[in-house]
């Protein structure tokens, strides 16, 4: 077979949890949580199932989980999107992803990603035609996006950017600042807006979420993409969605019609229920507030160096006090030979860029991370 992907290997997440259970390491590379979700989800999902919820969900989604949606994001952030045909119930954020790409892009198109960037987002531009121009973000200026730099990598063949707030690996969140200089960078152009906000409730000292699609000249043109995944510990359930204007959204829905077409019945029937009780969201906020600041706490004699994650459930640690290994190796490294398993950031840039920082994932009960802070400090 001749490759489409020539330069794609298997994915860092798949790689470092394999080697932690391979090697019995405290898993904080991939994110995930090790405890379980709500027993009442649970229960939702049994009994849906037992109702006979049980066959195709309609190819949008279900109209009550697009109703709960549609609710809680106007609730929360004031922005109205219409059930009826502007929000679509996909397969995770991965297929949120992939799908607007497949929706939007033509031969040669050009989308500007910002990198440390998630792992699927190159992939979806290029497997769908297009051309990946990076912005690329250092830990200098603590990350942050100079907007003078996003428009020099504007062209007539720009057909999006993609952001992600809270963003994953470095936890950064826009600001309105940025949302204010993305309007005025966008201004009299075609370009769209993907918005990964998968973390949107995993956010802390006070911050608020800020989505692009807040921006009322900014929401015509955005896609938000969303997942249950992290808000409800249920990333192995694999439900996310994406809002859009109508005739966004019409483009998307057919990408969606033949990715997956729907998505599982009964987890949907729970989801629309569970929604309704804003506190089973929120909550989740003062949670993983709880979670990094013991992490930071039980390493703050370590020789490590960070900067608290603003959001997201990752904590960046440089180590630049104690190795100058590359990141991959040392990875892999203290995997096998001090048990705990870690990101190594530079996998997130194109040019692996080796800025001497893992990632290590708090979404993990306090006992394992009291156990893995307990070997980083011996370090
Ligand atoms: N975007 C980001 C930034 C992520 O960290 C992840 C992984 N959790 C995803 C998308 C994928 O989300 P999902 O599991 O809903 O497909
Ligand atoms: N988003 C998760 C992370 O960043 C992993 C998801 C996956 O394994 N694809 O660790």
């Amino acid at each position: 077979i001749t490759s489409k992907q020539p330069n794609i290997g298997t994915t860092i997440f798949t790689v470092m949890s394999q080697l932690a259970a391979e090697t019995g390491a405290l898993n904080l590379s991939q994110g995930f949580p090790n405890y379980n979700c709500s027993p009442k989800l649970i229960e939702l999902v049994n009994h849906h199932m037992k109702n006979g919820m049980n066959q195709y969900a309609p190819m949008a989604g279900i109209m009550p989980l697009r109703e709960a949606i549609a609710q809680k994001t106007f609730d929360l952030y004031g922005i109205s999107y219409s059930p009826n045909d502007e929000i679509t119930i996909v397969s995770g954020c991965t297929e949120a992803l992939y799908a607007v790409m497949t929706a939007i892009i033509h031969k040669d198109d050009e989308v500007i990603v910002f990198e440390p960037a998630y792992d699927s987002y190159v992939p979806c531009v290029e497997l769908n035609g297009g051309k990946a121009v990076y912005v690329t973000l250092t830990p200098n200026n603590d990350f942050a996006i100079d907007w003078q730099v996003v428009k020099s990598k504007i062209t007539e063949r720009t057909k999006a950017i993609m952001l992600t707030t809270p963003h994953n690996p470095t936890g950064k969140c826009l600001t309105q600042s940025d949302i204010n200089s993305l309007a005025e960078v966008l201004k009299d152009t075609n370009i769209f807006v993907v918005s990964d906000e998968v973390y949107e409730h995993i956010i802390f000292d006070g911050r608020k979420h800020l989505s692009p699609a807040m921006h009322p000249e900014l929401k015509e043109r955005t896609f938000v993409c969303g997942s249950f995944g992290k808000t409800f510990h249920t990333t192995g359930w694999k439900l996310g969605y994406c809002l859009a204007p109508k005739e966004l959204s019409a483009e998307f829905r057919k990408a969606h019609q033949w990715i997956t077409f729907s998505c599982p019945t009964p987890f949907q029937y729970a989801f629309a229920d569970f929604l309704k009780e804003p506190d089973n969201y929120l909550s989740v906020t003062q949670f993983y507030q709880e979670k990094r600041d013991k992490f930071i706490n039980w390493i703050k004699d370590s020789r490590f160096e960070w900067i608290p994650a603003e959001g997201s459930f990752f904590q960046m640690v440089s180590y630049k006090n104690i190795t100058d290994e590359s990141d991959y190796d040392l990875a892999v490294r203290w995997t096998k030979e001090i048990g705990v398993a870690s990101i190594p950031i530079s996998v997130f840039y194109a040019n692996k860029i080796d800025n001497k920082i893992l990632r290590f994932c708090f979404a993990k009960d306090d006992e394992m991370l009291e156990r893995a802070a307990e070997r980083l400090c011996r370090l």
